[in-house]
């Protein structure tokens, strides 16, 4: 079997951070391993600005912030491993990964998981009635629209307003939508003032506070939702054909489950905590590589 002295699950930002900052510690033995087909996670379907004001001092796209930490890796001996998941890990310290070659095992003393988050989905929500088609997660709903240029609806509602939900009400008034509104259980937008500035005020997107989904209609389609308010308990009908959920981000730890709390096991980035910027995940990132490094010569 094969060894490596860090593996590194997870090349988004905080993977490549972690990399980077370990190799230019000293790791000269160090796989990365991404099972997508190209670096950068969730970042290139990221294509608004706003990224990497504190590490570059610029306003980047989330590709372009994507490639710098891409060059930062390139310039070192790093193994990338793309097209590759990792399917578990033993408390043996092995990896069983999965690529177009097959099933392999990897041996490695130390693990960083960088692996991410997943949305919270409609399912996992106190909301009544069918659940025909036309409900995307705002991540969902982005990389649709970003990546493979879909057209996802016209009248759109988006339930949630933290920075993702701000950033697709926008997205979707942008591709000539309607966004009906963008409805908020709390009496204040969940995100960071930034983007209720840029998303939600410049656009006149409307938005409301202390109401909430309580019930979806529709056979085949969503055809409407029936609003609530939450202090006075009315309902009203509204009607839409897409509904997009913007509830919550779930650090994705499933490799982690079973092996208890290891000495050689440490998360990153929005695997360890959700981090509102990309900027913040890769310093985060970049000090355990370090930190491991350290520990390792002591
Ligand atoms: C829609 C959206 C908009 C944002 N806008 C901004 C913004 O404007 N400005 C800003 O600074 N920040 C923004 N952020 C925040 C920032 O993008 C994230 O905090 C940061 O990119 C998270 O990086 P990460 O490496 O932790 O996770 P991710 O980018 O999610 O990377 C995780 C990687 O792990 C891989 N992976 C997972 N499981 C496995 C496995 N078992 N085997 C192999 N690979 C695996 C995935 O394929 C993925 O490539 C935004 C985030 C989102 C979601």
């Amino acid at each position: 079997m094969k060894r490596c002295e860090l593996l590194i699950v997870g090349a988004g930002v905080a993977g490549m951070a972690a990399a980077v900052a370990a190799w230019d510690s000293g790791c000269r033995n160090l796989v990365l391993a991404d099972r997508a087909d190209r670096s950068g996670g969730i970042l290139p379907q990221c294509i608004h600005e706003g990224f990497g004001l504190s590490a570059f001092g610029a306003e980047l796209t989330g590709p372009d912030y994507a490639d710098r930490w891409a060059a930062a890796l390139k310039r070192t001996g790093v193994q990338l491993l793309l097209n590759t998941e990792v399917l578990s890990v033993t408390e043996t310290k092995t990896a069983i990964l999965s690529s177009r070659e097959g099933l392999g095992e990897l041996g490695f003393e130390r693990l960083i998981l960088a692996t991410g988050c997943r949305e919270r989905a409609v399912g996992s929500l106190p909301i009544a009635g069918t659940r025909p088609a036309g409900i995307f997660t705002a991540g969902q709903a982005q990389a649709l629209i970003n990546l493979r240029h879909q057209s996802l609806g016209r009248n759109i509602l988006i339930l949630g307003s933290g920075d993702l939900g701000m950033i697709m009400a926008r997205r979707f008034t942008l591709e000539g939508k309607r966004v009906i509104a963008v409805v908020e259980q709390n009496d204040h937008y969940g995100g960071m003032a930034r983007n209720h500035h840029r998303c939600i005020e410049q656009y006149h997107i409307p938005m409301l506070y202390r109401s909430t989904v309580s019930e979806i209609h529709g056979v085949g389609r969503i055809c409407g939702v029936t609003l609530t308010q939450l202090d006075s308990g009315r309902r009203e009908y509204i009607s839409c054909d897409t509904l997009i959920t913007a509830v919550g981000l779930i650090p994705e730890r499933e490799l982690a489950r079973g092996l208890g709390d290891p000495d050689w096991l440490y998360l990153a980035g929005n695997c360890h905590r959700i981090h509102q910027v990309a900027d913040s995940a890769a310093a985060e990132a970049e000090a355990i590589g370090k930190r491991i490094m350290q520990e390792g010569q002591r």
